[in-house]
């Protein structure tokens, strides 16, 4: 679990811009039976939050094709006041997340920046897997309008509760129906620095992205006087050169470079160069946003990250900015203050359970209130012998349990 986005004359103490950065190890083992004081590891659900401080957490750095090490685009904010907040839900992310051990109940809260697949395909699995494992609440979106209604987040969410129909409608009769309810707040994704949210100290604002079609956003966070900055999929433009200048983190993307598009994603130089330059940003204009802009620490992402491509990247980064920088990966961790900034890496089981939050789950339907989604005629065709095979477990759990 090395950190193995810090360029080796960023590690340790440095002092960039008159500001201390802490990365990785250090301290003094007082004895033999004693702990390490500073590690490079997070483990989740260890630490609290103080009260001024942001744990910002990339749940997802990658691309829309699939990877096992990186999922697509999410990072999840969490703020010492205790509210947690979801900016993308890409492909995959969620095993991520899930593995952070967060009660369901507190992860409703999601910022779409755009509607790219790699940026909202886990909403599935938020939004089901959620629902299964203990949210009692309904999910709340917020994300931009399109052009047109039909390239909006509303349009997107309505149609994707449509798609999901079967899935929503068998597990309403099981469960209250209540947590599988998403409600959506949409902006105008032409709206500069505009509030889209604004509750208990928190601020987070959007400012448009020129990425592929009218639409895509970044998101300004605002808390305890810091300013985390999450910039969605974008060339560069002066909306983020403006109203992300001065932030505390300021996450941008990164994208591979043409000559890596061509050798090892199979694009032909015509569409690397497009996709690599025009549509998404090339490691050298990002390193230009980022001395511009001048953020305490800067993220690139949204390539896969491997020590070719990293390098590669790194190098382009370099000819224009040589300021604090992570180039993330999957389960990096930046814990945010005013005094310090830290990266670390997560530390977190395969195999982890959902954790149930305070509330108590709501009731199920009552019988007969919700229409039963299985037919006579299918369950006519149960199979005798297993209902016996099983008899003897089922009824002494049920009386265990006070059950009928
Ligand atoms: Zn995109
Ligand atoms: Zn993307």
């Amino acid at each position: 679990m090395k950190p193995r986005t810090i360029p080796a004359f960023l590690t340790g103490v440095v002092f960039t811009f008159g500001i201390m950065i802490l990365l990785g190890a250090g301290g003094t083992v007082k004895s033999p039976t004693g702990t390490a004081p500073d590690r490079y590891a997070y483990y989740p659900g260890t630490e609290e939050l103080a009260k001024d401080e942001i744990r910002l957490i990339a749940c997802g750095t990658g691309l829309p094709a699939a990877r096992r090490d990186q999922a697509a685009t999410c990072f999840l904010a969490e703020v010492g006041n205790g509210d947690k907040f979801l900016f993308d839900v890409g492909t995959g992310s969620m095993a991520n997340v899930a593995a952070l051990m967060i009660p369901y109940d507190f992860l409703d809260k999601v910022f779409l920046t755009h509607l790219h697949t790699d940026h909202w395909g886990d909403l599935a699995t938020l939004w089901a897997g959620g629902w299964t494992a203990g949210r009692t609440k309904p999910l709340r979106v917020w994300g931009p309008n399109g052009a047109t209604p039909d390239m909006g987040t509303a349009y997107a969410v309505e149609h994707f509760l449509k798609a999901y129909n079967w899935d929503g409608k068998t597990r309403d009769f099981v469960l209250s129906a209540e947590p599988g309810k998403i409600s959506v707040k949409e902006f105008d994704y032409k709206a500069v620095n505009a509030v889209v949210y604004q509750e208990n100290d928190v601020t987070i604002r959007s400012v448009p992205a020129i990425h592929a079609g009218d639409g895509p956003v970044s998101f300004i966070l605002e808390y305890a006087g810091l300013k985390v900055v999450i910039g969605g999929d974008t060339f560069p433009n002066k909306w983020y050169i403006e109203h992300a200048a001065n932030a505390d983190l300021a996450i941008h993307e990164t994208f591979l470079t043409p000559a890596d598009l061509v050798r090892l994603y199979g694009q032909s130089p015509a569409q690397a160069i497009g996709v690599g330059t025009q549509i998404h940003t090339s490691p050298q204009a990002f390193g230009k946003v980022m001395s511009t802009i001048k953020p305490r620490h800067a993220v690139g992402y949204h390539f896969f990250n491997e020590q070719a491509t990293h390098d590669d990247i790194l190098r382009g980064v370099l000819q224009t900015y040589t300021g604090p920088l992570s180039l993330a990966v999957d389960n990096m961790v930046w814990n945010i203050t005013k005094e310090k900034i830290t990266e670390r890496m997560i530390v977190s089981p395969d195999q982890a359970w959902a954790v149930n939050g305070p509330n108590r789950p709501p009731k199920p339907p009552a019988p007969g209130s919700v229409p039963d989604p299985i037919s006579d005629f299918i369950k006519a065709g149960r199979w005798k012998p297993a209902e016996k095979a099983q008899a003897s477990m089922v009824n002494s759990f049920k009386k265990e349990h006070g059950l009928d």
